[in-house]
Formats: C-alpha cells, structure tokens, sequence
C-alpha cells in the first residue's frame, strides 16, 4: 500500500460532573483542516510523521480541565466530527482514524462520552477502518468505548511528562498497523477492569505503588506480539459506571496479559457487570490506600446523588 489516508477528530475535555460550571463549544475552541496538524509537531510540516500518510483533519476540540459540556454542544460537535470524517470516506476510503481524546469528557444528561462518540465513528466508516486513540491515564474506558475502538493506550507518567511522546506512540501504532496486509491489521484487545477508583493525587507515578506498576506497563509493551500496554487509573471526579481502572493490552498475543501488567492473578481482576460502582466504593474504602483521607473523599464524590435535572431519564 502506499501512503495511508487517516482522518484526525476529537474531543479532549476533563470534566467534572460535580462543578456547576459548563463547558461550552466556544471554550473547547475547534481547530479544523490545517490548524490541527499545526498543533501537533510530529505531524506539522517537517515534522517525523509530516509526510507518512495523507492526514485528512476534520475537527479537533480541545479544553482546560472544568465541568461538562451543555448536551446540543456535544451533539452539534459530534454531528460535525460523524459527518466530516464519512464524507471523507466516501470521497476515498479512509484507512484508519486518530480520535485524539482525553478520556474524561461529559456531556450534560449522557453516559460515557467518549464510548458514544467513538461508536458513532465505527458505524459512520465501517468494520474496516483503523480507529487508535492516545489518551490520559485518569480517562475511561468503557467495554463499548474498547470495543469500538483498534487501538487504546495512555499516557505512563503522572504528572504527565510523556504526554506528546504517548500521542505520537497512538499515531505511530496506527501506521505500524496499516503498513501490515489487509488481513493483518486488526489486533487482539485484552481490557479488564480493575474494581477500584482513586484521585490522582493518589496516583503519581513517581511513587509507590503506581511506580512498579508502570514499570510493568512499560515491559509488558516491549513483549513479542505485543503492540501496546496501558493502565488507566480512571477519572473520579464523575459519577458514571464508567468510571474505575482498567488495562488494556493490545497486539497479535494480547489474551491474559492485563493480569500480568497489574501484577495479579487472571481472576482477580474484573467484577460482574452491575455491581462494578459499588465494589469500587467498598474496595476504595477499605483497600488499596484506604489509610489516606484522599480515597475516602472519592467515595464521599461517587455517592453524591445525580442531580436530576442533569441526568436523562434517571
Ligand atoms: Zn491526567
């Protein structure tokens, strides 16, 4: 194949569902075509990936961290990014996509932001396009969100030291992936969550216990037939069903890899579905860190009640 056409979108928001405030499309300020190249230097003219495929840029938001965003501005966004990136593929196939997201956007009334746009992605291009994603280590990952997505990985330092180094790690697993026979391409996708949510502040990888962890994450990655390793330790200050830890290990041998990453045994990670929000509370109050005040704040923010007039239908 020659120089692949990828497509370029996304929403990059870390929003509370907790604050008042709103974050509008005006304050997420999209960047569309050339502009969103020009942000990133390994893709901008001269750079390492200027010229390693045809970049299709559709729209690329991108805000401080705040509070959620008003509903019709995340479907007036989406619609734009759903509608952009199918006419790009129906002027020509694309052959993959980069959704450069954070992992902890909301949207006022809606679950799981990030799992229903990238679904909304899938079905506009169909099975065959390669969708890969670089995002923050405190984002969600979602099973619909894994799903419909190829590739999935986060940042391996926080603070967030390599965070242009993990986007250009996304792009680059992308091109690898599309440089291999049509039949090739897909990976395998191990995810498996881990039953527990602590705040960042709890979390720095510069200290035990996440130190060890991602030195895992890291060596894991470099395995044979391994295409990438992440760890996200998810986002707390939302109250979604979303919201917990969770590996993920992509490549051609992925299957069972997550447990060796957290360091545990394959059935001790991941829960039942329905009951993972409450495991997460007992396991935040009396497990892993329960000894700090920190934990025991999360779980005070889990247990707040939805504001009603923020939450369809609930
Ligand atoms: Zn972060």
């Amino acid at each position: 194949m020659g120089r692949p056409r990828v497509g370029i979108a996304g929403i990059s928001l870390e929003a509370s569902t907790f604050s008042p405030a709103l974050t509008t499309t005006g304050m997420l300020a999209p960047k569309r075509g050339q502009a969103i190249l020009e942000a990133r230097e390994f893709w901008a003219a001269g750079g390492a990936l200027a010229e390693a495929a045809e970049w299709v840029p559709v729209m690329q938001a991108r805000g401080i961290p705040g509070g959620a965003i008003p509903l019709d501005d995340y479907l007036s966004m989406k619609a734009e990014i759903v509608s952009g990136l199918a006419a790009a593929h129906a002027e020509r196939p694309l052959d993959g996509i980069v959704l450069d997201l954070h992992g902890a956007a909301s949207a006022v009334g809606l679950d799981d932001l990030e799992g229903d746009l990238a679904v909304a992605v899938r079905e506009a291009v169909g099975g065959d396009v390669l969708i890969s994603t670089g995002m923050d280590l405190h984002g969600n990952v979602s099973p619909r969100f894994a799903e419909a997505l190829d590739l999935l990985t986060c940042y391996r330092m926080a603070p967030h030291e390599d965070w242009l180094e993990t986007k250009e790690r996304a792009v680059r697993n992308l091109l690898d992936r599309l440089a291999l026979p049509a039949g090739e391409r897909k990976p395998v996708k191990a995810w498996a969550m881990v039953p527990v949510l602590l705040p960042g502040e709890k979390t720095s990888t510069r200290l035990e216990p996440a130190a060890s962890l991602y030195r895992r994450v890291a060596e894991v990655a470099e395995l044979d037939g391994v295409v990438d390793a992440a760890y996200w330790v998810g986002y707390p200050w939302a109250d979604e069903p979303r919201n917990h830890a969770v590996v993920m290990v992509t490549g051609d041998s992925a299957e069972g890899l997550p447990a060796r990453v957290h360091g545990a045994r394959r059935g001790d990670l991941g829960a039942p579905p329905g009951v993972r929000v409450r495991r997460a509370h007992r396991l935040a109050r009396g497990g892993a860190g329960a000894r700090g005040r920190q934990p025991r704040d999360a779980v005070r923010h889990l247990r707040l009640r939805r504001q009603p007039d923020r939450r369809r239908g609930r």
